[in-house]
């Protein structure tokens, strides 16, 4: 920690000397100003923790430049002690307090009660310098707390955007799917409205990379789920590739006939690509198999019954020869069948 600085301000050079010979003792920096302008100049350029005053100088006395050390925001709060041997009448005290000083001394100083004041204002201006140094260094630690916190939040959410993220077509992945389909599920359910659910194979996708390799069958992964998105567009709707070459779609709102419109729409989508598949032996091209299963929620049914359903139509689908849509005929609830009690979740 810096020296405290004492400014102290006479205009008989005997009684600055006198002064800095009571203060030569103490652990501080002096300096000597002769007149009321030049303690003026020095409280500017220094950070005094005291300054003494003399109260009877030509041009400008002590009060006069007290007053104007109160004006200036930099100078306003620094203590002033006036020492003087005249003026003992208790007004000219009055009229040095009512200028901003903390104390005011007589002449012959007392070295003792002198030196003990002094003191206690360098306390005093310690204490303020190592307030003032927490505070910076609390400063510091809030800004490095909050470039903490910023980056942390970055990487939550790159962590939450890989966790609901499939990697390789940058759709969502099973588990965010899953998620999606019970929070869909339960507000369908809450407003009675449809909800339909589509399931898609890649056709012959194990002989298209056994043909080609498995860097094109991601590629051919990517531009399926680029096709897909161009035409699953609305933002209520979800798709997202749940395992090696299936995908799936979940449509709010939407009932069988709509759900069978989109399915054939994507069908057509994936087949006017005209990516070559050589292997397949359904077409020369890349094409797709979906199963569509729909329904308005209700108590009795679950996710895990629809999902099914829509897994036995896409099963149909490839059996009746793939690139095809087949649908799940309704649901009809058969009470006492324990499965479809369990409407809590689907997985
Ligand atoms: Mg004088």
């Amino acid at each position: 920690m810096r020296k405290p600085k004492i400014l102290i301000v006479d205009d008989k050079p005997a009684n600055l000397l006198a002064l800095g010979g009571l203060l030569a003792d103490l652990d501080v920096e002096l300096v000597e100003a002769n007149s009321g302008a030049d303690a003026l100049a020095q409280t500017l350029d220094h950070d005094f923790a005291l300054v003494l005053l003399d109260v009877q100088m030509p041009d400008m006395d002590g009060y006069e430049v007290a007053e104007l050390m109160r004006g200036n925001r930099k100078t306003r709060h620094v203590p002033i002690i006036f020492v003087t041997a005249a003026y003992k009448r208790e007004t000219h005290i009055f009229k040095g307090y009512e200028s901003g000083a903390v104390d005011y001394l007589f002449k012959p100083l007392e070295p003792l009660v002198f030196k003990s004041k002094v003191g206690v204002f360098l306390e005093l201006f310690r204490h303020k310098e190592e307030l003032e140094a927490k505070r910076r260094e609390l400063d510091r630690k809030l800004v490095e707390l909050e470039e903490l916190q910023q980056q942390l939040e970055e990487t939550n959410e790159q962590l939450l955007y890989l966790s609901v993220t499939d990697g390789l077509t940058g759709l969502s992945n099973r588990r965010h799917f899953e998620e999606v389909y019970n929070e869909e599920w339960a507000r369908s359910l809450r407003n009675r409205t449809p909800l339909s659910l589509l399931l898609l194979d890649i056709d012959h996708f194990k002989a298209y990379n056994d043909t080609y390799g498995h860097g094109a069958g991601d590629d051919c992964l990517r531009r399926i789920s680029l096709t897909l998105s161009e035409i699953v567009q609305r933002d209520v709707d979800k798709l997202a590739r749940i395992g090696g070459e299936e995908f799936a779609i979940l449509l709010p709102g939407t009932d069988t006939p709509g759900a069978e419109f989109v399915a054939r729409k994507l069908l057509l989508a994936v087949s006017t690509k005209d990516l070559p598949h050589g292997a397949s032996g359904t077409a020369d091209y890349v094409t797709i198999s979906i199963g569509v299963a729909s329904t308005v929620p209700d108590r009795m049914l679950s996710p895990r019954t629809v999902y099914d359903a829509a897994d036995k139509a896409l099963y149909s689908a490839k059996k009746q020869g793939r690139n095809r849509v087949c649908s799940s005929p309704q649901f009809f609830v058969e009470l006492g069948d324990d499965s479809l009690h369990n409407a809590a979740s689907m997985f």
